[in-house]
């Protein structure tokens, strides 16, 4: 049987295709990424789709949908989760998945508590790794237990591997022996954290005084949502708060289509801009 899979809208290699094609070429079924216009020519059909804007191609009616583009409580099979992906679906030269699921925080603006629902530990690198040279981890709260973060920075150094904290970090979790952890791991891209929300600037100046100390700053920014439920002198203040204790911030629009969201964030982003021109001038 010949297995058709469509990525209808992943910006990355799509793990939930990869783990499917890997366990029915274990099964002895061949497999390959296809097209909605050719998924007739296939007796099994699974399509995915990670974002609920994306328009709903044409499909034939047995295609089995997944992703949280159509449904933030569909997963997996248990077998099917448990397999290594197989990287053969995409050029991709990374490793890619998760050593964690879900989150014990509950911020308004995020789908990660609904969609995988509370923390908890669900394997390690070797379960993805498939001697690549670079890592990107799918972890959306990575750093909640401490035993397992050191056991997985722990398996990064080991490896040798660049690192991808792709989700990133959570700032209120940091500490020292977190940082010296994160110090031996080799980086691929730069250690993201968040300051979504104002109530929480005193962990955020901690966990930057901790970035510091172990030299950490150069190689950590922090994304800062606006238009959610902050005002724009809020906004302001984040990103010149972080920009004064020497981090660099990087703004997410949680309205794209919001003129003054879409003009702060250019203005932020752009690094060029954000270090030469104020904002008074840049909006004037
Ligand atoms: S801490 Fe991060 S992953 Fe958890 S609910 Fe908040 S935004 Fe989502």
């Amino acid at each position: 049987m010949k297995v058709g899979l469509i990525d209808i809208d992943s910006k990355i290699p799509n793990l939930a295709l990869m783990k499917l094609s890997a366990y029915f070429k274990a099964e002895g079924h061949e497999t390959e990424l296809t097209s909605p216009l050719f998924a007739d020519q296939h007796g099994v059909v699974y399509a995915s789709k990670i974002f609920d804007f994306t328009p709903d191609p044409v499909l034939p009616e047995h295609t089995i949908k997944g992703g949280s583009g159509y449904s933030l409580t569909e997963v997996l099979d248990e077998d099917i989760e448990s397999m290594k992906p197989d990287y053969s679906l995409y050029p991709c030269d990374y490793a890619i998945g998760f050593t964690t699921r879900g989150c014990y925080r509950k911020c308004p603006h995020c789908i990660v508590p609904e969609k995988e629902g509370k923390f908890r530990i669900v394997g390690d690198v070797h379960d993805f790794w498939d001697g690549q040279h670079k890592v990107m981890l799918l972890d959306n709260a990575l750093n909640t237990d401490q035993e397992h973060f050191l056991r997985i920075c722990g398996q990064l150094a080991g490896l040798n591997v660049a690192v991808d904290f792709s989700q990133g970090l959570d700032i209120r979790y940091l500490n020292n022996t977190q940082a010296w952890a994160l110090k031996d791991v080799r980086l691929w891209k730069q250690i993201h954290f968040a300051w979504d929300m104002m109530a929480i600037e005193k962990q955020v100046r901690r966990g930057i005084g901790i970035l510091g100390k172990a030299k950490l700053k150069n190689k950590s920014m922090f994304y800062v949502l606006i238009g959610y439920d902050t005002t724009p002198e809020e906004d302001l203040y984040r990103v010149e708060t972080l920009r004064g204790l020497g981090v660099d911030p990087f703004v997410m629009p949680y309205n794209k289509f919001d003129t003054y969201q879409r003009q702060f964030a250019r203005w932020v982003n752009h690094k060029a801009i954000f270090k030469t021109v104020q904002w008074q001038e840049y909006r004037a």
